[in-house]
């Protein structure tokens, strides 16, 4: 095991940039051209962009048309939120940032104490007001990585007249996702989740005509979002989404290396509680507490051992958030301030979750554990 490398466990707040994205994006930056420009070099900017659109639209089972390109899966999220003319917003307690302070009057859908969406409650919810409603529901949560029940969340809503927004930002490139199957209008992904470029994303939406212009300039991207196409970070986009589609069923075996991480940390610590253990989740993705153990100290702690985790989300101001994902399955906060976030990915080797774990148990034997 070498440890002069670090080891990054912390692939849902971004994922390293896949070596053919850099060749692709810098071969595009030595290639310049405005995509709208009518000359070659605009022609080739052109023929890139819709280039790694097809190769987007491909990795979630969507139609060119389909898919806009944004800046992030944050303004995907508002792209979609913000301009659907919907009179009530009902979203999860577990959704992202992005999400949830869109807007002051949200209306917020519970989950059970097993992080998964309460459907009776979204059920009550919708059957209640007849007001025009938008429904926004992740995919898979980025702390826990617990899969929602997307697909019966279509089913409602279809039956309810409202619209359906799905964050998939952290499912997209980890498991099998169709655009088509699911039933959503729109969709929100985001490039470096999945060892693309960070600030890019898309909107993938059903019917280009339910959403309105996000940024008003010169007609870009069907006329939804002014400003000149980031040509490169697209580019790097559709290369790392062809890299994520032929490299989802080797993704999927990590829940085997993850699996076993979690074993080994329950046998170091038999009361560690490892959210989400028995459901359906990303095979990444690992969220567990010890009580006593705060998130800060093994965040530090690990770092200082050249290992890279985070606590929940990552928040621009790099504090550690209140971990109000936890908070609404009903853990109690001060078991949720004891929690880290584990996220595996392509990189990941059996050294890394050696080293983890020997680092870990170190911090546990240390008798920081003040309970
Ligand atoms: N939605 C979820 C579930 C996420 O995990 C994230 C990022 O962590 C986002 C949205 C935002 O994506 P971006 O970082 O591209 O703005």
């Amino acid at each position: 095991m070498t440890l002069t490398k670090r080891s990054y466990l912390d692939f849902n707040a971004t994922a390293p940039s896949r070596p053919e994205v850099i060749d692709a994006v810098v071969t595009s930056m030595r290639r310049w051209g405005n995509a709208s420009s009518v000359h070659k070099d605009g022609r080739v900017a052109r023929s890139c962009v819709e280039k790694a659109r097809e190769q987007v639209a491909a990795l979630v089972g969507g139609s060119t048309k389909n898919v806009i390109f944004t800046g992030s899966g944050t303004e995907a999220n508002n792209h979609a939120l913000r301009s659907v003319d919907a009179e009530r917003l009902i979203v999860s307690a577990i959704e992202h940032e992005s999400i949830i302070n869109i807007r002051k009057d949200i209306v917020i859908c519970p989950v059970r104490e097993n992080g998964i969406l309460d459907l009776g409650a979204l059920e009550q919810l919708l059957s209640d007001s007849k007001k025009q409603t938008t429904v926004s529901i992740m995919f898979a949560n980025n702390e826990t990585g617990i899969i929602q029940p997307v697909k019966e969340v279509a089913r409602l809503t279809q039956k309810f007249g409202a619209f359906f927004h799905c964050d998939a930002v952290q499912a997209v490139g980890k498991i099998p996702v169709n655009f088509e199957s699911l039933g959503a209008d729109s969709l929100a992904i985001s490039a470096h989740k999945i060892g693309g470029p960070q600030g890019v994303g898309a909107l993938v939406c059903r019917n280009l005509k339910n959403i309105s212009s996000f940024i008003h300039g010169g007609g870009q991207e069907s006329g939804l979002r002014g400003g000149t196409e980031n040509v490169p970070g697209i580019v790097g986009y559709g290369v790392a989404a062809d890299a994520a589609l032929s490299g989802l069923p080797s993704f999927s075996n990590l829940a085997k290396l993850r699996n076993a991480m979690e074993c080994r940390v329950l046998k170091i610590k038999p009361d560690a509680m490892v959210f989400g253990r028995d459901l359906n989740r990303l095979p990444n993705t690992s969220k567990f507490a010890t009580k006593g153990l705060k998130s800060e100290v093994q965040v530090v702690g690990l770092d200082l051992d050249g290992i890279s985790i985070s606590a929940g989300s990552a928040c621009s101001s790099g504090r550690i958030e209140t971990p109000y994902v936890l908070a609404a399955m009903g853990v109690p906060e001060e078991l949720g301030r004891c929690a880290i976030r584990v996220s595996l990915g392509w990189t990941t080797t059996g050294d890394d979750i050696d080293r983890f774990i020997a680092s870990w148990k170190s911090l546990c034997d240390r008798k920081l554990v003040n309970n």
